[in-house]
């Protein structure tokens, strides 16, 4: 084929349409046999060695480009199956996944704003209005980055810039520490050590039996810090932790960090969302006095990944984040304009999250994310009754979210629960259809699930208790 012939093909309109309906339509039907339960599996439950047989990169002969798309899906996990119960990413509401095609087409990669001036744009405002509704002040503000991991590292950077100001340009050699609960998630962890504070710069303060920060023990833990020299600038309150779904004691970080004059940041990456529930929006309290707050609309606001806000009491902030020229960029360094989203964000481009969220809000308003998330605690509060009614069963804690953790404690000791606990879980995602993930608390093996497919019903829970109650008669 000549070249211009290739090109002029490649980017034909006509052709574009054509491909497009059938990939939506393939789509459609994956849709369907998810959201119907046509799939006996959430997890096609491929050893990772035999995964990699499958794929070689090559040409596909076919002339088809559907066989490559239907290949990849009989070996995907199928997010929109009801019977979904695992991690905390979010089953795509097909609204979004559409914003998805539609700005990958766009490809304004917002770094500059003549790159992006709609998202750029859109996503001022979204941070705006989702730091107003925290109740972060008339300041507050933020953007949108890639995932809750590189937002906690910005944020964290965010208040190292603030409080120690001179880091940027001479490194913070000294010995520094943020205060984190041992249930922080390990991004938490891996962004302090990423600054170069090394093991010491997380100090991992003990929960209480909730599996929340204790509060007694974070003041001992500061006392004892400073006592050795290393000076605690922040603390970080988890909203909730990833493995219980515990919320940290948000008010009173507030006012210890107020007290010491600390950095206070809100890992709110999961919980968050739960500020546009009327009902359930009051777990999130302390969070307005927070200096940082991240959240992840990807979990749970239906969202594709990745799309998460870094937001700010006072938005300004940002701009001490990372204090670099690039005139190639930007005609002014030192401006704070917020049109050039790259000068806060640890991306140069990235992706047009804004869209997506906007997209939801466009069709949907609000309510069907409240509604969402109110069927979501409804569910785990369900979940949670039915798993204590069942003599040798336990959950981890009280749900305080949509995440719980269970296990079967029957056993003549500990080894043998987990034992027992971890052969349910492998039987329940080999045999189908449920998909369920596992977690070590205090050395005990749980089963952990997040309740966050809004087509998962009580009937649901049901079979799946009466599954893993079969399953134990098998193992135990
Ligand atoms: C999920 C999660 C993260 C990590 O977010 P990603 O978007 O997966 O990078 C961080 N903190 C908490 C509390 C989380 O639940």
């Amino acid at each position: 084929m000549p070249s211009n012939n290739l090109f002029e093909q490649a980017y034909d309109h006509k052709a574009f349409k054509e491909e497009a309906y059938k990939l939506v339509d393939l789509l459609a039907d994956h849709l369907e046999k998810s959201t119907q339960e046509k799939y006996d599996k959430v997890l096609p439950c491929l050893d990772p060695e035999d995964q990699l047989k499958k794929w070689t990169i090559q040409p596909n002969e076919t002339n088809n480009p559907l066989n490559f798309y239907e290949k990849v899906i009989d070996n995907s996990t199928r997010l929109q199956h009801p019977k979904y119960m695992g991690h905390q990413v979010s089953p795509t509401l097909p609204t979004a996944a559409l914003a998805g095609l539609f700005s990958s087409l766009m490809n304004n990669g917002t770094g500059v704003y003549e790159m992006g001036p709609a998202s750029n744009a859109l996503e001022y405002k979204i941070c705006d209005m989702t730091a107003k509704a925290l109740g972060m002040g008339p300041e507050s503000g933020g953007f949108l980055t890639s995932g809750g991991t590189l937002a906690n590292l910005t944020a964290l950077l965010t208040a190292r810039a603030q409080m120690i100001p001179d880091a940027w340009e001479k490194g913070s050699p000294g010995r520094y520490a943020f205060l984190v609960s041992e249930q922080s998630h390990y991004c938490v962890d891996r962004a302090v050590r990423i600054m170069g504070w090394g093991s010491q710069g997380a100090i991992k303060v003990a929960c209480n039996d909730r599996f929340q920060m204790d509060n007694e023990a974070m003041k001992k833990a500061y006392e004892e810090a400073e006592a050795k020299g290393i000076k605690v600038i922040g603390v970080v309150g988890s909203a909730p932790s990833t493995a219980t779904g515990s919320y940290d004691d948000l008010p009173a970080i507030a006012a210890f960090c107020k007290e010491k004059k600390l950095w206070f940041h809100v890992d709110a990456a999961h919980g968050g969302a739960f500020i546009f529930s009327k009902k359930y929006k009051h777990i999130l309290k302390g969070t307005e006095e927070a200096d940082s707050v991240i959240m992840d609309f990807h979990k749970m606001l239906l969202v594709p990944a990745l799309t998460t806000a870094v937001m700010y009491r006072d938005r300004r902030l940002a701009h001490s984040t990372f204090n670099q020229n690039a005139s190639y960029l930007w005609a002014e360094d030192n401006s704070e304009e917020w049109e050039n989203s790259a000068k806060v964000t640890f991306e140069c481009t990235k992706l047009m999250m804004s869209v997506k969220v906007q997209a939801i809000i466009d069709k949907y308003g609000f309510d069907l994310w409240e509604e969402y998330l109110d069927k979501m605690m409804e569910l785990t509060a369900y979940f949670n009754a039915q798993i204590n009614e069942l003599p040798d069963w336990e959950t981890a804690t009280e749900p305080e979210s949509n995440i719980i953790c269970y296990r079967w404690t029957g056993g003549e000791n500990q080894d043998k629960n987990n034992k027992v606990n971890a052969a349910i879980r492998d039987a329940l995602i080999r045999r189908g259809p449920f998909y369920v993930v596992m977690t070590s608390l205090k050395g005990n093996t749980y089963l952990r699930s997040t309740l966050m497919n809004p087509l998962s019903k009580k009937s649901d829970i049901d079979q799946l208790i009466k599954l893993m109650q079969e399953l134990l008669g098998e193992f135990k």
